[in-house]
Parts: structure tokens; sequence; C-alpha cells
């Protein structure tokens, strides 16, 4: 299979590096072919500007998801832009691999995502209309393909647990998760996070390393994280609200967003 693996560190022997190294050492070693874009390394532009879109006429103002969609389907986005989206394209399984700041990606990781993800390319897909809101959450341009985070975060487990004050992993990441990887299609993995990663000795980096290659070997057998699909019947339209016929009514947050039989009311058609 083909995986893109994309980090986002400034320093090539930070600890995050290295557990990319490994993930993707393991993958070569088990027949994969992989493709690295280390976005520091290139030193990626993570603006979203004007120079995104040489085609706009100086005069016009820049409204991005206008520029973005014209520039998509005429073909003028830039060449690293267009370089990215072909990785994308051709990779099997997409690994963004980084440290957690300020609880969230990196923002060169960030605007990554901000300039790849074109208009028509990972949003304003399909068909928009009363009855459908385009191809999105579970369905798009990357459906069939998995996505996997590999995380360092300076905080214990604890931390991120279910009264953690940092509050659940699963939540800060949903945004990642759900907003990033599944709304352009891709099958979601549970994340690889390594806590207390600053604490990190030669003994844990080798408990850590073993861990994270039985990852890599399950890439392709790991149950995705079950996100309810948009266009599954979960959903009302236009509104886009859990449809209160199909999943608990009580279910608020990001939790009700993932599929469970105990959240489900029964199978019957979403009245509205
Ligand atoms: P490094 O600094 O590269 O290494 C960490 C340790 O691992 C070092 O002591 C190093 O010696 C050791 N190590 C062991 N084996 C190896 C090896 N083979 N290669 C390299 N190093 C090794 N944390 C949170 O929990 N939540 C946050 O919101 C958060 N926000 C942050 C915001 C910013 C701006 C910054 C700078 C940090 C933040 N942190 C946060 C902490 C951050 O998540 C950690 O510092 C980071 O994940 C550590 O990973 P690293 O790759 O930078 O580690």
């Amino acid at each position: 299979m083909k995986i893109l693996v994309v980090s986002a560190h400034p320093d090539p022997a930070s600890l995050t590096n290295a557990l990319r190294d490994v993930a993707v050492a393991e993958l070569q070693a088990d027949g994969h072919a992989v493709r690295v874009t280390d976005l520091y390394a290139i030193g990626w532009k993570s603006e979203v500007d004007r120079l995104d879109f040489p085609a706009l006429p100086a005069s016009a103002r820049l409204r991005v998801p206008a520029a973005s969609g014209e520039a998509f389907v005429t073909g003028s986005l830039t060449q690293d832009v267009v370089a990215a989206q072909e990785d994308l394209l051709w990779a099997d399984a997409l690994i963004l691999a980084f440290p957690l700041w300020w609880f969230s990606m990196p923002a060169i990781l960030k605007g990554w995502i901000d300039r790849v993800y074109a208009f028509g390319f990972a949003y304003g897909v399909g068909e928009h209309s009363e009855t459908r809101w385009g191809d999105r959450y579970g369905e798009g341009t990357l459906a069939g393909k998995r996505a996997m985070l590999i995380v360092t975060a300076g905080g214990w487990p604890s931390h991120y647990g279910p009264r953690g004050i940092n509050g659940p992993i699963d939540d800060l990441l949903f945004p990642i998760h759900h907003g990033m990887l599944f709304y352009p299609g891709y099958d979601v993995l549970p994340p690889f996070v390594l806590y207390r990663a600053d604490r990190t000795d030669a003994a844990t980096f080798d408990e850590t390393a073993t861990a994270l290659k039985g990852r890599m070997r399950t890439l392709f057998e790991t149950p995705p994280i079950p996100f309810r699909r948009q266009n599954g019947g979960d959903y009302t339209i236009p509104s886009m609200e859990l449809c209160p016929e199909r999943v608990r009514p009580d279910l608020t947050g990001f939790a009700a967003h993932i599929e469970r039989p105990d959240h489900n009311v029964r199978q019957v058609e979403c009245r509205s």
C-alpha cells in the first residue's frame, strides 16, 4: 500500500521526528511505499494569502473560498499545493506526526491543511441542494483512505482523561479527526499519543517505538473511529443536526457524533 507521512517539528533530531522515522521504517519493512513530507525541512508556507492565487487580478478582492475553487478548477493553484494534493490522492493512508502545541497541531501543519485543502478538493465537493449537503463527513475526495495521528504531548495521561483538567484527548483531537480528516472522507484511526513526552528516556522510547510499530503493522486492519456519516441518515438536512428519531435526544457534544448502539434510538427514518 502507499502511505503519506506529514510531520511538523522544527528540530530534525526531535522525539517527534524520531517516532516518525520509526513509523516510516516499519512501514517500509512491511513492504509499503512511503512518502515523507517534513514541513519545516521544506520550508512550507503556512499562511493563505494572495500569493496562493497567482491568476487572481490584483484589483479583485481576495475571497478565499471563491479564489480557491477557481484556482482548483482552472489548474492555477501553486505548485507546492498541487504536489501535496497529488500526494494525498496517491496515498492509501495519511499519517500526521506532530507535537501537541496549545492543544492542537503546530501552525505550520494547520497551514498545510488550510492551503492544500482547496475548495473543490476537500470542501465544496458534491451536490449541494435542499436534500443533500455535499460529499463530506465520510464521503468526498479522500473517501476510502485511512488517516491517523502520531502525537507527542507534554501532559500526563490523566490530564487528558475523562475528568482531566486539559479535557479528554478525544475531545481535543475531535476538530482534527472529525473536521479535518473525516470531513474530506478519510476513515480515521484512533490516534497514537505519547504523553509526558518531554520526560522520555531510552527505555520509554523503546517501549513507545515497539507500540508504534505494532500500530503501523495494523494500519490497514485497525477499525476506524465510527463517526456517523453525514449522508447515512442520522442527520437532518439542511439543519445538519442529529436526528432525534435516530440518536438519543439527550446526547450532545462530540461523542454524540460517534456511532454507538446504545446511543441510537431506533433504526427508523429521520422525519425532518
Ligand atoms: P523533544 O524535545 O525533541 O524530546 C523530548 C525528550 O525526549 C528529550 O528529553 C529527549 O532527550 C527525549 N528522547 C528520547 N529518545 C529520543 C530520541 N530517539 N530522539 C529524540 N529525543 C528523544 N504539551 C501538552 O500536553 N499540551 C499542550 O497544549 C502543549 N502546548 C505546547 C505548546 C508549545 C508552543 C510547546 C513548545 C510545547 C507544548 N507542549 C504541550 C509540550 C509539547 O507537547 C512537548 O514538548 C512535545 O510534545 C515534546 O515532543 P518533542 O518532539 O518536541 O520532544
